[in-house]
C-alpha cells in the first residue's frame, strides 16, 4: 500500500511547479543511474580494459581505498544537492504563489543549501554502504567458487547493463528522485513560508485520488509553522512525504486567516517558549525578561544576512551580554563577536530594550562603537 505512487496534488500543478518538479526527479533518477555506471566503470577499470588487464588485485586495491571511496561518495553527494536545491528553490516558488507575495531566495538560500547538503549526506549513507557491501560480496562469493580475478572482474562490470541487479537497481534511483524531491520541495515551501513573516501554520493536502491511508488521515490537518504533521521514526521529517512516493502537498494558514479562527484556538496562541519557535512576525518570546517579537527578529536578521548565528546572539546578548549601559528608558546590551571590522576594531552586537514595565526589544544591530 506505501508502495503505490501517488499522482500529484492538483496544488502542484495550480502554483506551476509540476513539471519543474518532473524534470528534477527524472534528472536525478539518470544521474543516480549515471553515477553507478561510472563507478563500476572506475571500479573495474573497464575503459582502459584489454583482456589481461587490470591486474588481479586492482579490484580488490580499490574497494580498500578510502581516498577512492570518498571520492565516489563526494561526487553522489554533490549530485544530489544540486538537485535538492532545484527542489527546494521550486518549494519557495510554491510559497510565494500561494501567499502571492514576492520572496527572496538571497535570504533563504543559505539554509536551503544547507539543508540540501545535509540531507544529501544522510542519503549518501544509506546508499553507499550497500553498494559497498554488494560488491564485496560478488568478490568473496566469486572467489570462493573459484571464479578467477578477471572473471569477477568482468561479472562487476557488467552489472552496468544488467537491469536485474540488486547492488544499486533502477527502482531504487526511481524511488529516490521521487521521494526526495517531494521531501525537498516541501522543506522549500517551508522555509518560504518562515521567510515571509506572516505564516502562522500549514494545512496538509492529500485529497488526490490514490493517496494511501496514511496520507488520506492527515488530510486537512493544521499544524504550527515548524511543527512536525506527524512523527515517524522509520520515515520522514513530519512534512511530506509520509512514505516512498508520496506526493502530497502543504498549504499555509496565514496570519489574516488565524484572525477568523475561534479565540481559544491552538494556532491564535502568539506565545512561545524559545526564540527558535518565534516563525512569524506576530510570536513572541521573553528572554530573561525581554520580550522579542518575530517582527524585531526579522529587522535584525534582515539588517545583517552575513552574521550567522544571529538569532542565538541575541539571545546571548540579553542572557550574558558582555557589558551593558543604561540611557534612561533605555538599556543597551552589547556582545563582543571577537571579530574585527576592516579598521581593526571589534564588531559588537548591540541590543536596545525599552526597559517600561514589560521590557521589549526594541532593535538590535552590529557596531564598533562602544
Ligand atoms: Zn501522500
Amino acid at each position: 500500500m506505501e508502495k503505490q505512487v501517488e499522482p500529484y496534488h492538483p496544488e502542484y500543478a495550480a502554483n506551476r511547479v509540476q513539471s519543474a518538479l518532473e524534470r528534477a526527479e527524472e534528472e536525478l533518477r539518470q544521474a543516480l543511474m549515471r553515477w553507478f555506471a561510472e563507478f563500476l566503470e572506475d571500479l573495474t577499470d573497464v575503459e582502459k580494459m584489454t583482456k589481461d588487464e587490470p591486474l588481479p588485485g586492482f579490484i580488490l586495491a580499490r574497494l580498500n581505498d578510502q581516498v577512492w571511496w570518498r571520492m565516489w561518495s563526494e561526487r553522489l553527494a554533490e549530485i544530489l544537492t544540486s538537485v535538492l536545491l532545484n527542489a527546494l528553490q521550486a518549494g519557495a516558488q510554491t510559497a510565494g504563489r500561494q501567499l502571492q507575495v514576492k520572496l527572496s531566495w538571497d535570504y533563504i538560500q543559505p539554509v536551503a543549501l544547507a539543508w540540501a547538503r545535509e540531507n544529501a549526506s544522510k542519503l549518501v549513507t544509506g546508499i553507499l554502504p550497500d553498494v559497498q557491501t554488494g560488491i564485496a560480496q560478488i568478490v568473496t562469493g566469486g572467489l570462493s567458487e573459484g571464479k578467477t580475478m578477471y572473471q569477477i572482474r568482468d561479472e562487476i562490470a557488467d552489472l552496468r547493463n544488467d537491469a536485474e541487479q540488486t547492488i544499486f537497481p533502477e527502482w531504487r534511483a526511481t524511488r529516490i528522485a521521487r521521494t526526495e524531491v517531494i521531501r525537498a520541495h516541501a522543506q522549500g515551501a517551508k522555509l518560504g513560508y518562515q521567510e515571509s513573516g506572516v505564516v502562522r501554520g500549514m494545512r496538509w493536502l492529500d485529497g488526490q485520488t490514490g493517496a494511501c491511508p496514511k496520507c488520506r488521515e492527515l488530510h486537512n490537518k493544521t499544524v504550527r509553522l515548524g511543527e512536525p504533521f506527524y512523527l515517524d521514526p522509520k520515515f520522514g521529517d513530519g512534512l511530506p512525504p509520509r512514505h516512498p512516493h508520496c506526493r502530497c502537498a502543504v498549504a499555509p494558514v496565514t496570519l489574516e486567516q488565524v484572525k477568523y479562527l475561534p479565540a481559544d484556538h491552538p494556532l491564535r496562541d502568539n506565545r512561545r517558549n524559545s526564540i527558535e519557535e518565534v516563525t512569524d512576525i506576530q510570536t513572541y518570546t521573553e528572554i530573561g525578561g525581554v520580550r522579542v517579537t518575530g517582527e524585531r527578529l526579522r529587522h535584525a536578521q534582515f539588517g545583517h544576512p552575513e552574521v550567522k548565528g544571529f538569532i542565538e546572539n541575541i539571545e546571548q546578548a540579553l542572557l550574558s551580554p558582555t557589558f551593558f549601559k543604561d540611557r534612561g528608558e533605555l538599556r543597551d546590551y552589547y556582545l563582543d563577536l571577537r571579530r574585527k571590522s576592516p579598521s581593526g576594531r571589534n564588531f559588537y552586537l548591540k541590543v536596545v530594550v525599552k526597559m517600561d514595565e514589560n521590557p521589549f526589544l526594541l532593535t538590535s544591530y552590529l557596531t564598533t562603537q562602544k
